[in-house]
């Protein structure tokens, strides 16, 4: 860049020369881009509040039920035996997100992360609403307890945490179901104490994050800031201050020729700065504290509006954009990028593809010996069907792939009910003439009427020398 004094990296916004908390007040944005960032939030905060709630074919939209090890993404239920789907889907998530960096900043703080959709446009909002904007909450903040300042001090901080509470009960809907929130709900919270409890939890630290915590979140304390260093190259789109156009940036005479004395386009009326949430100035060049919101484009936008300059001093701009006036175009590091990104993409598809109906799992009975009856040799299991469908199964049947022989399951032919799981006891019984050794590898199928649906192997001990 060519700003030369670099000492503005030396210290953050949120924190003063004595080392304590600066209290960053930042004018109320508004703007295209604020308007658009408005209506986005308004379909993502749906989408959040909605989806532990809705369901597709009887499954929860999104759960991420840890303790019980059962995940819906978008209405399809995956199994601990899934994981490995989850894994690489949440490794093609990640390249997705550097990705997405590389070429476009950190859009994602600015237009999705909740962190900032929160922040900006609830917590944020009630805030100008209740306390005005930056120069009365400063001095809403600077002037004695009185009468005013206890009312509304009192509201806000009564609408945060009503707020907190219902991000937190959202919150909890995703790990334990919506279905078991509600009915918890029904039920009483006393008949509930370690939900209870969990709500309560989970409504300090929102509290606390939204009411005190809140841009610091991004400076300090979220790792993806940290990464930006590594991810962005000159190429990558960010919110630039164009410094060529922009300096020597002067005050604003309305009759003075500014070409003629050789000033930029920046009028340094320093509404970019006023209106950061994170309290910086973003003349001095990208920084880490930079989420994207894009307030300081429109803060900017309208002075160059009302000074009659053309918009776009600060705007979605590359550094070789602004310095060498380039075209945004594909680097190498890109495209290695993408290529990862499709290949593993691909994968993703064809093991889902591939993903059986139901799994099972047949184990030899440990420490049983088999048992011979005339020429047949026995052998007992443990077995475990699970459905991971929505349909239910009626009368499956376990037959042997590899062996002549019979599976008999304890209890008869298994029925599973959606997403359901069924354990059991099977014995195996193969002639002797039909074995070769005395740990023979068995392949059992699983059959749904005469369709195979799902295989599984397991040993066979039996009194057999190798032939
Ligand atoms: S808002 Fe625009 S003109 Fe004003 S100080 Fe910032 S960059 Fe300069
Ligand atoms: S510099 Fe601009 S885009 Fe970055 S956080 Fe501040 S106001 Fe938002």
């Amino acid at each position: 860049m060519s700003v030369k004094d670099e000492s503005f990296r030396d210290s953050i916004a949120t924190i003063n020369e004595e080392g304590k908390r600066n209290i960053i007040y930042p004018r109320k944005p508004k703007g295209k881009f604020t308007n658009l960032r408005t209506y986005l939030s308004w379909v993502l905060l749906a989408i959040l509040f909605a989806s532990p709630f809705i369901k597709i074919n009887g499954n929860q939209f999104l759960l991420f039920n840890i303790l019980d090890r059962k995940f819906n993404i978008f209405g399809q239920p995956f199994w601990p035996q899934d994981f490995y789907l989850l894994v690489i889907s949440m490794l093609i998530g990640i390249v997705f997100i550097i990705l997405f960096t590389v070429i476009f900043g950190r859009i994602f703080c600015g237009w999705i992360c909740p962190q900032t959709i929160f922040m900006e446009m609830v917590f944020r909002k009630i805030e100008y609403w209740i306390e005005g904007d930056r120069a009365k909450q400063i001095k809403l903040d600077k002037q004695a307890w009185n009468a005013e300042k206890i009312r509304k001090k009192s509201i806000k901080w009564f609408l945060f945490a009503v707020i907190s509470f219902l991000i937190a009960n959202t919150f909890l809907a995703y790990f334990i179901g919506g279905d078991v929130l509600i009915s918890h709900i029904t039920d009483g919270p006393l008949e509930h104490l370690d939900t209870l409890f969990k709500l309560l939890a989970f409504t300090t630290i929102f509290y606390f994050v939204f009411a005190w915590f809140r841009e610091q979140v991004c400076i300090i304390a979220c790792p993806y800031g940290r990464l930006q260093g590594v991810l962005l190259d000159n190429n990558s789109v960010v919110v630039a201050y164009d410094h060529k156009r922009g300096e020597n940036r002067q005050k604003f005479r309305k009759t003075e020729d500014r070409d003629q004395k050789g000033y930029g386009d920046c009028i340094d009326c320093k509404q970019c700065v006023l209106v950061c949430p994170t309290g910086i100035d973003i003349r001095n060049g990208t920084q880490l504290e930079c989420v994207n919101c894009t307030a300081c484009i429109d803060a900017c936008d309208e002075i160059m509006d009302r000074v009659g300059f053309e918009k776009g001093l600060i705007r979605y701009a590359s550094e070789n954009n602004i310095e060498k006036e380039e075209q945004f175009k594909f680097s190498a590091r890109i495209i290695s990028y993408i290529t990862i990104l499709s290949l593993m993409l691909v994968f993703l598809i064809a093991l889902l593809f591939m993903r059986n109906d139901v799994e099972a799992n047949i184990l030899h009975l440990p420490g049983q010996m088999y048992t011979t009856k005339g020429d047949t040799i026995s052998n007992v299991y443990t077995f475990k069907v699970i459905n991971k469908t929505n349909r239910q199964f009626t009368d499956l049947k376990l037959n042997l792939v590899s062996h002549p022989g019979k599976v008999k399951i304890v209890g008869g032919p298994v029925n599973l009910a959606k997403g359901g799981l069924y354990q059991g006891t099977l014995f195996i019984d193969i002639h002797k003439n039909d074995l070769k050794s005395s740990k023979e590898k068995l392949k059992i199928g699983v059959y749904n009427q005469s369709n195979l649906i799902e295989t599984d192997k397991t040993n066979f001990s039996s009194p057999i020398k190798i032939k």
